[in-house]
């Protein structure tokens, strides 16, 4: 399997290129408009026909790139079930599986940040890992007050849905914002201190009293997202 964790600067953004070595069938998740010359370049490079683009959900600061892939290479655009973005070729329910390559990434339906957003699993090369987007971040959960974002939702997501995966799985979150770039779904039970909570109502208590300001590029990610980018004229050279 070849995995390259992407990252954009000014978002915090990780975006993820798998691809699979023999049919050399290629997925991008969580896709940045403005690194769209990146992932060209990089796809040509490494010889990878892109097959699907995925987003984790309709982001607040960035983006997407999925109208661009789409455009660019014929990429079939990939939401979870209950996005209400257009210009999206496929919306994934829970449990379901996309397929490149001979390989299955599992959608893992992981509401609370957004009502929309999903994890996605995947096992190769004898090792599993899982692309938590802003569910589960790395010491951190995405945040859940706005966007129909819901704090005991995203309690239940992470505890029932992530945490029960395998200890050694490795977690790719969506952003980070200190410099870390991976971690195991074992060291976020024990060292996240979203996670060190007694229950559901401690968690709501505490997601509740975050005070965080908005992303800097909210009034433009969104609207933008909700058709999967097409709409939004950023200049980037391909
Ligand atoms: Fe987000």
């Amino acid at each position: 399997m070849i995995l390259r964790q992407l990252f954009d600067h000014e978002t915090w953004t990780y975006t993820y290129l798998l691809g699979d070595e023999q049919s050399r069938e290629a997925v991008i998740i969580d896709p940045v408009v403005e690194k769209m010359p990146l992932y060209v370049q990089l796809l040509k490079e490494l010889d990878l026909k892109l097959k699907f683009g995925i987003d984790t959900h309709v982001h607040a600061d960035h983006v997407t790139g999925l109208g661009a892939l789409r455009e660019t290479f014929g990429a079939r655009s990939i939401h979870g079930a209950g996005s209400s973005a257009s210009g999206i070729d496929q919306f994934v329910n829970d449990g379901e599986a996309i397929e490149f390559g001979g390989h299955a990434l599992k959608a893992i339906a992981t509401p609370g940040h957004t009502d929309d957003s999903f994890s996605f699993f995947l096992e190769a090369d004898g090792k599993a890992m899982v692309f938590t987007g802003d569910t589960l971040l790395i010491r951190g959960s995405g945040r859940t007050d706005f966007q129909n974002g819901d704090a005991g939702v995203q309690y239940d997501s992470i505890h029932q849905k992530l945490l029960t995966l395998p200890d050694d799985t490795v977690v790719y979150p969506g952003h980070d914002y200190r410099g870390m770039n991976e971690s195991r779904i074992a060291e976020e039970r024990r060292f996240n201190p979203r996670l060190q909570v007694n229950n559901r109502a401690e968690y709501i208590e505490l997601m509740a009293n975050l005070k965080l300001a908005n992303p800097k590029f909210m009034d433009v990610a969104v609207p933008a997202n909700l058709s999967a980018g097409v709409t939004y004229t950023a200049e980037y050279q391909i």
